[in-house]
C-alpha cells in the first residue's frame, strides 16, 4: 500500500500487530510478510457487528478486512514506515482465526528469553527481522543455484542414509529395521558420493546439502547444517578459487550492497596467516599483526621466556598502535583477560612519547616486571613488531599452537575492544597451502588436517614416505571472511595407491581400508578424473550478510546449543515397540 494507491478498494489479510483506540476510532498495525500497515475501525464506515469485532480485536488475530485506501491526514503521517502516507478505512472484517496472548511480543525489539523464542519459534518467526533473514537466506540460495546453472553445474541430491563418512566429527547413526544390528550413518558431508559423481563423469555438480556432525557444541555451530557443497573435474586450485571468487562478490553485491567487498579476494598460505595473525581464519579488517621475538626473547634473563623455549615454545609480539599511555591497572586487567583466554600469562613494552624509534630513551619505557632489558633491545623488539612509540607491545609465549591461539584470541578482543573492524566492509580472503596432516595428540596419531581425500601438494608425494608428516603441503584451501571460515576444500586424490597410502598413514589396517573405504578405492580403479572442490557453509555466510550474531538467527528451526529442538521437544525417548523393531536395548 502506497500513495499511489489512493482510492482503491483493498482486501487485506494478517495480524493484528497493534491496536490503539482513539475515542471510538480503532486504529491497527496490519502485519504481513511484507510490512506494515495501519487501518481505521471507524464505527460511521462499519456495521454494528463489525465494529463490535473491531473491539475485540486483540494482538496476534488473525483477520481479513475490506476497506479503501486513502492518504492519511496531514500532519499524521509516519516517516519510518514504507506505508507511512496511506492507511486503509475499513468496511468490512472478518476474524479469519482468534490468538491466545502470545508469550513475548511480536517485534524486532523483542526482549524474551531465546529458549522462549525457539519453543514459540513459529512465533518468533513472525518478527519482522526473522522474515527477512528468511526471505534473505532464499535470495542467497537463489542467486547460487542461478550463477551455478549459468556456470553448467548439475543439482544432484545425495542421500542422507549412506555409510560413515569421515570428516573428523562423530556420526549420528541411523538403525536399520530390516538389517537389526546395523547402522546407516547421517552424512557429514557428500563428500565421497561428490567424488563418485566425477567419476561417473557429471564433471560440474552441486548441492544446497545438509550435513550432519554429531560434535560436542561449540558456541554458534549446529548438529546439522547446511552446505553449498560442489565438485569439479579436471580443475586446479585456480579454477575452484575463481568460481568461488565471483559467487561471493556477485552475491555481495547483488543483494547487501550495504557490505564492501574487494577483488580480487586476498591470499594468504596458511604458513604466513599464522605467521602474522596467529590463526588460519584472520579478521583482515584491521593490522594487529604479530612476529615471532623469540631469538630476542632468548637475549632476556626472564625465567619463564627461557622455560618455554627450552621446551620448544616460542614467543611472539603483536604491536597495538595508540596504546603505549594504558596504565599498570589496564595492563592487569588485560593480562586476566589474557589468562581468560587460556594463557599462563602476558608479558608487555608499553611505549610513550612520539617520534622515531632512535629518540627512544629509557623514560619513554616501561616494561613489564620480569623483563628489564636496556632501551636498545625495546628498539629491537620494537622494529621487529613494527611498534612505533605511543604503542603497546603485547607478548606472549608458549608452545606454538597456544601462543598464536591466545595472541589471535588478545587480537580479536583489542579490535573489538577498539572498535577497529569497519562492519560495512566483507574482507574476504583465500587461505592456502595447508598442511596435509595434523598430529593428534590425544590420538597418538596423524590425522588429516582437512579430510583424508586431499591430495598433498605437486611433487610432495615423495614426503610422504619421510619422517617429517607435519611438514608436507597438501592442496587444501579455505575461503574465510571477517574472522570466521566460510568454505573449505582441496584438490582431491584421485587415484588408488595414493589414497591407500594416506589411509595407512592415518593408522587404518588394509582390512580397515577395504571394508571402509572399498567403495571409493574401486572407484578409482576404473578412470577417475582429477577432480576438487569446497564447500562452503551457508548458514553462515547468511548470518554475515544479515549481521545476525548467532546461525540461529538464519535457520527457520535450528536446535540449541545442547542439541536440543525446544518446539518438538527432540530428542526424545521412543515407544518399547519401536526399539525392538530395531532390536535395540536401552542400557540405563
Ligand atoms: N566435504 C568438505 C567439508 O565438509 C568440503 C570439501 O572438501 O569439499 O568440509
Amino acid at each position: 500500500m502506497r500513495a499511489a494507491h489512493d482510492g482503491t478498494v483493498t482486501t487485506l489479510s494478517g495480524w493484528v500487530s497493534r491496536r490503539r483506540d482513539h475515542g471510538g476510532i480503532i486504529f491497527i498495525d496490519l502485519r504481513d510478510r511484507s510490512g506494515y500497515v495501519q487501518v481505521v475501525l471507524n464505527p460511521e464506515h462499519l456495521s454494528s457487528a463489525d465494529y463490535q469485532t473491531a473491539e475485540r480485536l486483540r494482538s496476534e488475530w488473525c483477520i481479513e478486512l475490506t476497506g479503501t485506501v486513502r492518504l492519511r491526514p496531514e500532519g499524521s503521517e509516519n516517516p519510518a514506515l514504507p506505508t507511512g502516507e496511506v492507511e486503509v478505512m475499513v468496511e468490512g472484517l472478518t476474524v479469519l482465526n482468534q490468538s491466545l496472548t502470545p508469550p513475548f511480543y511480536i517485534t524486532d525489539d523483542v526482549d524474551a528469553d531465546e529458549s522462549l523464542r525457539l519453543r514459540y519459534r513459529y512465533l518468533d518467526l513472525r518478527r519482522p527481522k526473522m522474515q527477512d533473514n528468511l526471505r534473505l537466506r532464499h535470495q542467497a540460495v537463489k542467486y547460487i543455484r542461478d550463477y551455478l546453472d549459468g556456470h553448467g553445474f548439475l543439482e544432484i541430491e545425495t542421500p542422507i542414509l549412506i555409510k560413515s563418512t569421515p570428516e573428523g566429527a562423530r556420526d549420528y547413526l541411523v538403525p536399520s529395521r530390516t538389517h537389526p544390528g546395523n547402522f546407516y550413518a547421517l552424512p557429514q558431508s557428500p563428500q565421497q558420493l561428490k567424488q563418485l559423481l566425477m567419476v561417473s563423469g557429471v564433471e560440474r555438480y552441486f548441492q544446497i546439502a545438509r550435513c550432519f556432525r554429531d560434535e560436542d557444541l561449540r558456541a554458534d555451530r549446529q548438529p546439522e547444517f547446511t552446505q553449498l557443497d560442489l565438485e569439479m573435474s579436471f580443475v586446479e586450485e585456480e579454477d575452484v578459487l575463481g568460481l568461488i571468487e565471483g559467487l561471493y562478490a556477485g552475491l555481495v553485491r547483488e543483494l547487501t550492497p550495504q557490505f564492501n567487498v574487494k577483488t580480487p579476494f586476498l591470499r594468504l598460505s596458511y604458513a604466513d596467516a599464522m605467521a602474522r595473525f596467529g590463526s588460519d581464519k584472520p579478521d583482515l579488517r584491521y593490522g594487529l599483526e604479530m612476529a615471532d621475538v623469540s631469538d630476542l626473547a632468548a637475549e632476556t634473563e626472564f625465567r619463564v621466556f627461557h622455560g618455554i623455549l627450552d621446551r620448544g615454545g616460542i614467543i611472539k609480539a603483536m604491536a597495538v598502535p595508540g596504546m603505549g599511555g594504558l596504565t599498570g591497572s589496564d595492563m592487569r586487567r588485560m593480562e586476566e583477560t589474557a589468562k581468560e583466554f587460556g594463557a599462563a600469562g602476558m608479558s608487555h613494552v608499553r611505549l610513550t612519547g612520539e617520534g622515531t624509534l632512535e629518540s627512544l630513551t629509557d623514560d619513554d619505557v616501561s616494561l613489564s616486571p620480569g623483563l628489564r632489558m636496556p632501551v636498545e633491545w625495546v628498539r629491537r623488539l620494537a622494529e621487529r613488531a613494527g611498534a612505533q612509540r605511543g604503542d603497546l607491545i603485547v607478548l606472549m609465549a608458549g608452545p606454538a599452537r597456544l601462543a598464536n591461539q591466545w595472541l589471535a584470541a588478545m587480537r580479536a578482543h583489542l579490535a573489538a575492544q577498539m572498535e577497529l573492524a569497519d562492519p560495512t566492509v566483507l574482507s574476504f580472503a583465500f587461505v592456502t597451502d595447508f598442511p596435509l596432516f595434523d598430529w593428534d595428540d590425544d590420538a597418538g596419531r596423524w590425522d588429516s588436517a582437512h579430510h583424508p581425500f586431499t591430495a598433498p601438494a605437486a611433487g610432495c608425494e615423495g614426503m610422504l614416505d619421510g619422517n617429517d608428516l607435519s611438514s608436507i603441503p597438501s592442496r587444501a584451501y579455505d575461503l574465510v571472511c571477517n574472522g570466521s571460515e566460510l568454505a573449505s576444500g582441496s584438490i582431491r586424490i584421485h587415484r588408488r595407491e595414493l589414497q591407500e597410502k594416506i589411509f595407512s598413514i592415518l593408522g587404518y589396517s588394509p582390512e580397515q581400508i577395504a571394508e571402509r573405504f572399498g567403495h571409493i578405492l574401486e572407484a578409482f580403479d576404473y578412470g577417475a578424473p582429477p577432480h576438487g572442490g569446497i564447500a562452503p557453509g551457508i548458514d553462515r555466510l547468511v548470518a554475515i550478510l544479515a549481521g545476525a550474531d548467532s546461525l540461529r538467527e538464519v535457520i527457520a528451526f535450528p536446535k540449541t546449543q545442547s542439541g536440543s529442538d525446544l518446539l518438538f521437544g527432540a530428542p526424545s525417548g521412543v515407544d518399547a515397540g519401536q526399539l525392538q523393531d530395531l532390536a535395540i536395548r536401552i542400557v540405563e
